[in-house]
């Protein structure tokens, strides 16, 4: 499934770069910014771990080393923790993401506003840190402001797109590639 799951990637990332791009103006993403990073479950499926660790086996041994402490502590937390557990993600060090190139599909499209697969509106949680769309959201009412939009001056509306879990598991470029994405658990159980 690898191989298909890298022909898939190109075509995602073409699309999310273009979506990156087309939101320009509500994106303060830069290298070094790990807010989306630093609390989260982070959904992964069987190829998205397999191709994870790939990426994890080219690390240096001691970046390695520490990863694995960061992972072992983590499974230590969830052990006794009790409800949905939140956490930095064990690959982030230094603020930079050690397995960029090898990141699962949530990872790709952190930062970008977007719709679930029930029709809600998903803004990324840097927010309410004066980040990403925080210049176009209006926070009391949870949803994307005309009027801050007209105010900006900026060409482009803000908006959210459909990158919905179900639809980055299935679409048309899946399907094409026939590609099995296996069981998904949160990424700390995989490890
Ligand atoms: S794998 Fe990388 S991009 Fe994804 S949450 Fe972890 S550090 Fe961030």
């Amino acid at each position: 499934m690898i191989p298909k799951y890298i022909r898939y990637l190109k075509t995602i990332d073409k699309k999310l770069s273009g979506f990156f791009e087309s939101q320009k103006p509500y994106i303060f993403c830069k290298e070094g910014c790990s807010f989306c990073c630093e609390t989260g479950e982070y959904p992964y499926t069987l190829v998205e771990i397999q191709y994870l660790m790939l990426g994890f086996h080219q690390l240096a041994p001691e970046i390695q080393f520490e990863i694995l402490e960061k992972i072992n502590k983590l499974k230590e937390a969830k052990r006794t923790h009790k409800g949905k557990f939140m956490h930095e993600c064990p690959f982030l060090t230094d603020k930079r993401c050690s397995v960029y190139n090898f990141r699962g599909l949530i990872c790709r499209t952190h930062g970008l506003a977007f719709y679930d697969s029930k029709g809600k509106l998903r803004v990324p949680e840097c927010i309410h840190q004066g980040l990403n769309y925080s210049n176009v959201y209006d926070t009391e009412k949870g949803v994307m402001s005309s009027e801050l939009f007209k105010a900006s001056g900026f060409e482009t509306e803000p908006v959210s797109f459909n990158l919905s879990r179900k639809f980055l598991l299935n679409n048309e470029a899946t399907q094409y590639l026939e590609l099995d994405f296996g069981e998904e658990k949160a990424l700390i159980d995989w490890l």
